[in-house]
């Protein structure tokens, strides 16, 4: 059966990941959370104290990009996670702390260049599910599949508070909810590869769809294409 490339793109908490691994685990594809990337050279820049509130040394990060060395692995359970120069930052990524610098981060235009290189050869025999913000217009232009997944902020916020509070952080909805449209002000604003919605995407909604459901809409759509009826 021919492998298709399946690009996701959207807006911010809007369980992008959770579908793609759920689409990549189904067929047997390769899932790359790209926006973990983002996060990992942003926990990089914290720790080495080249972003701050009010400060963002962006020559000196551009400068030490050849340092940082992305790696995904399977865990035991099968879940890929992401190593920084070796080491697994899986759950220190995930923090709110991280979550307020990454859009800056990501407007960099060497910083994007060195990950849409990585992410491009990751994906280059196809058979590939990937999410992220310029997936569907930069990374993978020539998808198959290109989906464009958004909600209203509120539920999003809502949604990603949940998670937080899940793994034991402490934080507000009213802090999560500025975080997530704030990102999305700025993915969306940016120079370099902002986040628009494909000429070809797919737009899915998922404000009032359950996760088994867009799942299978999902699916279909990438059943549609591997057999060719698209
Ligand atoms: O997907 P996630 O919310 O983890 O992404 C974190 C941030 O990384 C986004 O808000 C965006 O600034 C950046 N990003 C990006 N391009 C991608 C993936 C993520 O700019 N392909």
């Amino acid at each position: 059966m021919r492998k298709i490339t399946i690009a996701i793109d959207g807006h911010s908490s809007t369980g992008k990941s959770t579908v793609a691994k759920q689409l990549a685990d189904y067929l047997g594809y390769i899932y790359v959370d790209s926006g973990a990337m983002y996060r990992a050279v942003t926990l990089f820049a914290l720790r080495k104290g080249f972003i701050s509130e009010n400060h963002f040394e962006t020559h000196k990060l551009i400068q030490s990009l050849s340092e940082i060395q992305l790696e995904f692995k399977k865990n035991k359970e099968g879940k890929a996670e992401i190593y920084l120069n070796g080491e697994n930052v899986e759950k220190q990524i995930r923090t709110l702390e991280v979550s307020e610098f990454v859009s800056p981060i990501a407007t960099v235009s060497e910083v994007r260049k060195k990950l849409v290189e990585q992410q491009q050869q990751m994906g280059k025999e196809g058979g590939v599910v990937m999410d992220g913000r310029d997936i569907t217009t930069v990374v993978f232009p020539n998808a198959e599949l290109k989906v464009f997944m958004t909600a209203s902020a509120e539920v999003r916020a809502n949604r990603r508070f949940h998670e937080l509070k899940e793994r034991g952080d402490v934080i507000t909805l009213e802090k999560v909810l500025e975080n997530v449209t704030e990102r999305d002000t700025i993915d969306a604003n940016r120079k370099d590869s902002p986040l628009t919605i494909a000429n070809d995407a797919i737009v899915i909604d998922n404000s009032e769809t359950n996760q088994e459901d867009q799942f299978h809409i999902l699916l279909q759509l990438a059943k549609d294409r591997i057999a060719g009826r698209v």
